[in-house]
């Protein structure tokens, strides 16, 4: 092949499939391709022989090669989306799911005053409580997370969204000294340590304090459950997000900590995936 032709967006796209391998080579690739060229995928499928420039050729092959070596696609492109919302990521921060969209639907269901005040506990990027609030303009949403890099990022996706939330650092609820809050929501880290899911794909590249929690993965959903009802108004509500195997034991902790209406439902895909529970009436 000669090198002219090897520029070409077909070239390049060809030669990067072959490497990158798993399951969606074509579109790693073409991701990959939009975010070095400025390019729309459509522009590929139409003009595949369309010549790419020196320098943003050099600029694909190596995201291409942090590809192959695993990174996950959406640190390499900056991005990932979340209830459509374009929401900027990096390495300092898990990537939003889309299973943790089920959250959000649930969260819009509760029966929860017009003004709502909502806390997102280890927000990350900022996407559940972003998301809630590009829903409900009313509630005061606040946002917490223990690591500055997130608190940031979630912060600057506030502002390039213009959505306003209100971000503070904070390892769960140590400076949250507010009570009043109707709804505490949370995708806490939940895998245990010694889960080989640790060591296979996205996950390997995410920081360990985003996912890891203890011998059996629910050291913070312990503590947010204990610590969770003096945040409450009687009636308020508190929704986690958790492993597919943890409904039980994650209503049991509830159960023991006095919560009410506990009750666990399914992400997309069937599997049980967050469980949500009632704080008692005052006069109960
Ligand atoms: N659901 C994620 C995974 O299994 C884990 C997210 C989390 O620990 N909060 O990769």
């Amino acid at each position: 092949m000669s090198s002219e032709s090897s520029l070409t967006c077909e070239a390049l796209l060809n030669s990067a499939i072959e490497q990158i391998g798993g399951e969606s080579p074509r579109l790693d690739a073409e991701l990959l391709l939009c975010h070095a060229t400025g390019l729309g995928r459509t522009s590929f499928r139409a003009w595949p022989e369309r010549e790419v420039a020196l320098d943003q050729a050099q600029a694909f092959r190596e995201l291409v090669a942090e590809r192959v070596k695993g990174l996950p696609i959406a640190y390499l492109l900056g991005q990932q989306e979340f209830w459509s919302l374009p929401l900027k990521v990096s390495p300092s921060t898990l990537i939003p799911r889309p299973d943790t969209e089920c959250l959000v639907e649930t969260a819009l269901e509760l029966p929860l005053p017009e003004n709502a005040r909502v806390l997102d506990l280890g927000t990350g990027t900022g996407a559940i409580a972003l998301a809630l609030a590009s829903e409900k303009p009313r509630w005061q949403v606040v946002a917490s997370d223990r690591v500055e890099e997130a608190v940031e990022l979630a912060r600057e996706n506030s502002r390039s969204l213009q959505l306003p939330i209100t971000v503070v650092q904070s390892h769960w609820f140590d400076q949250i000294p507010e009570s009043g809050f109707d709804l505490l929501i949370s995708n806490p880290p939940y895998i245990p340590v010694s889960d080989h899911h640790l060591n296979e794909g996205d996950v390997r590249f995410e920081p360990p304090s985003a996912l890891v929690a203890g011998d059996d993965g629910l050291d913070d959903i312990r503590l947010l459950v204990a610590e969770g009802l003096q945040h409450l108004n009687p009636d308020g509500w508190m929704l986690l997000e958790h492993g597919y195997d943890q409904g039980e034991a994650v209503r049991n902790l509830f159960a023991a900590a006095g919560w009410r209406n506990i009750e666990t439902r399914k992400d997309y895909g069937g599997n049980d995936r967050m469980t949500l529970a009632r704080k008692p009436a005052s006069d109960q």
